[in-house]
C-alpha cells in the first residue's frame, strides 16, 4: 500500500472515493486485453501517461469515474480503453441482433473540432476490433447524417446540441445505450450545453439511480432495470479543470464516482 502511494506520488495522482484500484505499471503488467495492448504498441505509445495509468483500471471496473488532467495529457485513451473493452464483452450475436437499437456507447464533447478527433482515435483503437464509431457534428444534413447512421455504429461521438437535433428527429435511437462519457466537461458547461445534455439522457432507457431496496414503490423502475440488458448507465467523465459547476455536474450524473486528479490540480 504505501509502495503505491510512492508510485502515485511519483506521477502526481492524487484519488478521491473508495477502494481505487491500482494504477498501471506499465501496459504490458496491466490487465487490458492483448488485441488492444497490440494496438496500443503499434501506435508507438511505450508507457501510459498519469492519467492512463489511474483512469483505465478505474474503467475497466466498469466503475464511474471523473478524470481531472490538463490539455494533452492523453485523456482520450484513457476512456476509451475500458469503453472498448466493455464493447468488446458484450456477445456478438447480441451487437448483430441489437444494430438497429442504436449503439451501445455515447461520447458527448463540446465542440465539432474535439468530437473529429476523439472519432480519429476511437476508429484507429476501435477499427481493429470490428467495432465502429460514427461522429454526429455539425456539418452534414440531417439525411447524410441518417444514411452513415444507419450503416450502424457501436459507438456515437456527438456534440450536444447537434445530437439533440438527430434525436429528436428520429435519425438515430439510444434503446441499448448504457455507457456515456462526458469528455472536456467544463467546456461543455461553458458552451451552456446541460439542457441539452438532459434531453439527450431522457433518451435513454436506464438510470444512474441503484435502487437500494426493493421498495414496492419502485416497482416500475425495477422491472424497468432488469428488462434492460445493462442494468444502470456507467458514466464517465474528463475535464481539464475541476470548477464547482463540474462537481456539480459529477454529482448530478455520477452514481459513487472514482476522482482522479494529475498534477497541480490535486495539490
Ligand atoms: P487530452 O484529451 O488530455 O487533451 P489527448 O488524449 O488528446 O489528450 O492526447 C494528446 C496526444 O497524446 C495525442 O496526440 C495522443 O495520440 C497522444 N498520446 C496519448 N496517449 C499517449 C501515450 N500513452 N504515449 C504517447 N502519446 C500518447
Ligand atoms: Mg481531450
Amino acid at each position: 500500500e504505501r509502495d503505491w502511494r510512492i508510485f502515485r506520488e511519483d506521477y502526481n495522482i492524487a484519488i478521491k472515493g473508495g477502494r481505487i484500484p491500482n494504477p498501471i505499471r506499465a501496459w504490458s503488467e496491466s490487465n487490458i486485453k492483448k488485441d488492444i495492448l497490440d494496438i496500443i504498441a503499434a501506435a508507438g505509445y511505450t508507457e501510459p501517461t498519469p492519467i492512463q495509468r489511474q483512469a483505465i483500471t478505474i474503467g475497466l471496473q466498469n466503475r464511474d469515474i471523473i478524470g481531472v488532467a490538463e490539455t494533452g495529457s492523453g485523456k482520450t485513451l484513457a476512456f476509451l480503453i475500458p469503453l472498448l473493452e466493455w464493447i468488446q464483452s458484450l456477445p456478438k450475436i447480441a451487437r448483430l441482433e441489437d444494430a438497429d437499437q442504436g449503439p451501445y456507447a455515447l461520447v458527448m464533447a463540446p465542440t465539432r473540432e474535439l468530437a473529429q478527433q476523439i472519432e480519429e482515435e476511437t476508429t484507429k483503437f476501435g477499427g481493429p476490433l470490428g467495432i465502429r464509431t460514427v461522429a454526429v457534428i455539425g456539418g452534414l444534413s440531417r439525411e447524410e447524417q441518417g444514411m452513415k447512421l444507419r450503416m450502424g455504429c457501436e459507438i456515437v461521438i456527438a456534440t450536444p446540441g447537434r445530437l439533440v437535433d438527430v434525436l429528436e428527429n428520429r435519425y438515430l435511437v439510444l434503446n441499448q445505450c448504457t455507457y456515456v462519457v462526458f469528455d472536456e466537461a467544463d467546456k461543455m458547461i461553458d458552451m451552456g450545453f446541460e439542457p441539452d445534455v438532459q434531453k439527450i439522457l431522457k433518451f435513454m432507457p436506464v438510470t444512474n439511480e441503484k435502487p437500494d431496496n426493493d421498495d414496492a414503490e419502485d416497482e416500475d423502475k425495477l422491472l424497468a432495470n432488469f428488462l434492460s440488458k445493462h442494468k444502470f448507465r456507467q458514466t464517465v467523465m474528463f475535464t481539464a479543470t475541476m470548477p464547482p459547476a463540474v462537481e456539480r455536474m459529477a454529482r448530478q450524473y455520477l452514481r459513487r464516482p472514482a476522482y482522479v486528479y494529475i498534477g497541480a490540480i490535486g495539490k
